[in-house]
């Protein structure tokens, strides 16, 4: 759900802090039900004349959630809420036209009854067991008999992973407005009809809700409606259908496999297990963002046909060309590759939550295997007997990848020289160098390949390689920032890239001040066996006293105003659209209250 946004603080010295600004004062829930009726009677009425083609930004329904309430007389505090019912209005006909079967509910588990409840959690959130004690059970019951998919949990990630893996077409919230900030903007920016009914507080135990409201709209049904919104989800889910097994060999056949006696065990053959690690290594997960890059940027140049919201799944390869979904492919498999030598060089222990290839096979096998879906990425690229590509197009979406294979390894052996040096000197300006070599040009590729395979692409090429610049630098120093942000989506532990001892910003911009402390708590860290916790605490308070999280939230704030600049000024509505939204999901962060100061969890030094 988009929410308000305030105005950044600034701190005494008038630098701007670089924490997120709160919102609480424009996430008030009106006190009355009278009150909460009209705003949403207010709503709908504004709603009427928004253009449903595309989702709308955060920016547009704040914007008109201030003026319904100034118009009304009501206070700026009930901006969020009005929010949430402007969208609500926005989707209610496109919520409203898709089966109960491919809805989803997503219901918070401070609903419950906070003593007594006997449920219990999984992966999935709470497991009710309808004992009837709160409405959770009610509101369970009812969904569920319609058709619904139910969920007692919070958080993203679960929901998002639901909706590209093909499960739901729309969602029904119920959560707190400081929950729906965020947790439903996202969503809404991929296009899926979601409909949210706030708490009526933002307490974390036995909260209400309007329970007729939520009841309501669980029962909301109706017919297509004439418009559709814009949606990236077709696409995504294509992205995620192409790796899967059974999917991958109708682009690249296993032919080592195929010579095997069927029923096989291909890891039983010397020559077959290779392919059968590599395929099965493919398989294995990742948000699939680059062929989704791919896929988009080609939709979006020849008319949008596979985001105009009323593609059904089934029937999206069909409007897509058969090299387009190759050429998708063959830039994840490239990516596939890097992260099988990344591994290597970083002595990662896990991968997409499993071992890492080189811990299960050893580091021979999983150096071949990356060498080998490189190969794999080339054979992608060979347009199938009788398939019409033309040969400049093929040529030249080559050269870029070859070009962007080339920067990574620059960018990575950077990296790695500097780890090795004795001296770690390292200038903000080389930092920002070795960035701008480390994301963008696959970055750069995935995007180009899209847009080249859709025809020539002229003075746009520029651009693309100014756009992907600014958002791979702005991405690899929010990296560096989540490193000590307790991100636990990426990161278990904080300070990882400390202890591994990386050229990232956050040390050039230290050691930049050029502080004699600051080299003497540094040393240990740089010089030692990465495992020095006490050297990592002192760098940490050493990175907050001298400004440096600040520093590196202006970069990339700087950057990410830069890489929209460049988006738009692009002609190209629907490309324009795709870029804006690539950078707002990509650079989605804001440093939490506890950048640079929870502390440190305990790690035990490995063998
Ligand atoms: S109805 Fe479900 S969630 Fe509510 S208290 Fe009972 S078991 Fe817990």
């Amino acid at each position: 759900m988009a929410v308000p946004e305030s105005r950044p603080e600034r701190l005494e010295n008038g630098k701007q802090t670089p924490r997120r600004p709160s919102t609480a004062h424009l996430k008030v829930v009106p006190p009355s039900r009278e009150l909460r009726d009209r705003i949403r009677a207010l709503a709908a009425e504004t709603a009427r004349s928004f253009d449903r083609s595309k989702p709308l930004s955060r920016e547009f329904l704040q914007g008109q959630a201030e003026k319904l309430l100034d118009e009304a007389g009501l206070p700026r505090s009930y901006t969020g809420f009005a929010m949430v019912c402007l969208s609500n209005e926005f989707w209610r006909d496109q919520f409203m036209s898709v089966d109960f079967s491919r809805r989803m509910l997503l219901l918070p588990h401070c609903l419950k009854h906070a003593e007594g409840c006997p449920a219990d959690y999984d992966e999935f959130g709470l497991q009710c067991l309808e004992c009837g004690a709160c409405v959770i059970a009610d509101f369970k019951r009812r969904a569920e008999e319609l058709g619904y998919k139910v969920l007692v949990a919070e958080g993203t990630p679960i929901v998002l992973k639901i909706i590209v893996s093909g499960y739901v077409d729309a969602i029904l919230g119920v959560a707190c407005l400081d929950v729906l900030e965020k947790a439903f903007n996202k969503v809404l920016q991929v296009g899926v009809p979601a409909i949210a009914v706030p708490l009526l507080s933002n307490k974390c135990k036995e909260t209400s809700v309007d329970e007729d409201w939520v009841a309501e709209v669980i029962e909301w049904r109706t017919e297509p409606p004439p418009v559709r919104t814009r949606s990236y989800l077709p696409l995504m889910r294509l992205a995620k259908q192409l790796f899967e097994p059974g999917t991958v060999e109708q682009f690249v056949p296993r032919t080592r496999l195929a010579q095997l006696p069927e029923g096989a065990d291909p890891m039983t053959d010397p020559v077959a297990a290779t392919e059968a690690i590599a395929f099965d290594f493919l398989a294995r997960g990742g948000r699939r963002f680059r062929p989704f890059i791919t896929l988009a940027s080609y939709d979006a140049m020849t008319g949008g046909a596979a985001s105009d919201g009323a593609v059904l799944d089934e029937e999206l390869p069909l409007r897509l060309p058969r090299f387009v979904c190759r050429a998708a492919m063959a830039i994840e498999v490239f990516h596939k590759a890097s992260l099988v030598h990344d591994d290597i060089e970083d002595d990662d222990l896990y991968r997409y939550g499993r071992e890492t290839l080189h811990r299960t096979h050893g580091l021979p096998v999983a150096l071949n295997v990356g060498d080998y879906l490189i190969g794999l990425g080339y054979r992608l690229l060979k347009p199938d007997d009788g398939e019409q590509v033309p040969a400049d197009a093929v040529a030249d979406v080559l050269r870029c990848m070859a070009d962007a294979h080339l920067k990574l390894a620059e960018g990575q052996g950077a990296e790695l020289i500097w780890r090795e040096s004795t001296d770690k000197r390292l200038t903000p300006l080389e930092a920002l160098r070795i960035y701008a070599l480390k994301t963008a040009p696959a970055f750069e590729a995935a995007l180009y390949t899209g847009l080249r395979l859709a025809g020539p692409v002229g003075d746009l090429a520029q651009k693309v390689t100014a756009y992907t610049r600014h958002v791979g630098i702005a991405f690899q120093i929010i990296n560096d920032l989540k490193d000590w942000d307790g991100d636990d989506h990426n990161k278990l532990l904080a300070g990882q890239d400390a202890l591994s001892a990386r050229p990232t910003l956050l040390l050039a911009l230290a050691l930049d001040a050029d502080d004699r402390r600051l080299r003497a708590a540094l040393e240990p860290t740089l010089q030692g066996d990465g495992r020095d916790l006490a050297a990592v605490q002192r760098l940490r308070g050493l990175f907050a006293e001298l400004g440096v999280f600040e520093k590196a939230y202006r970069l990339v704030k700087k950057y990410r105003e830069r890489a929209r600049e460049v988006a738009e000024s692009v002609d190209v509505e629907p490309l324009r659209d795709l870029l804006v939204f690539l950078l707002d999901t990509v650079l989605d962060y804001t440093p939490s209250d506890q950048l640079g100061t929870s502390p440190l969890p305990v790690i035990q030094p490995t063998t």
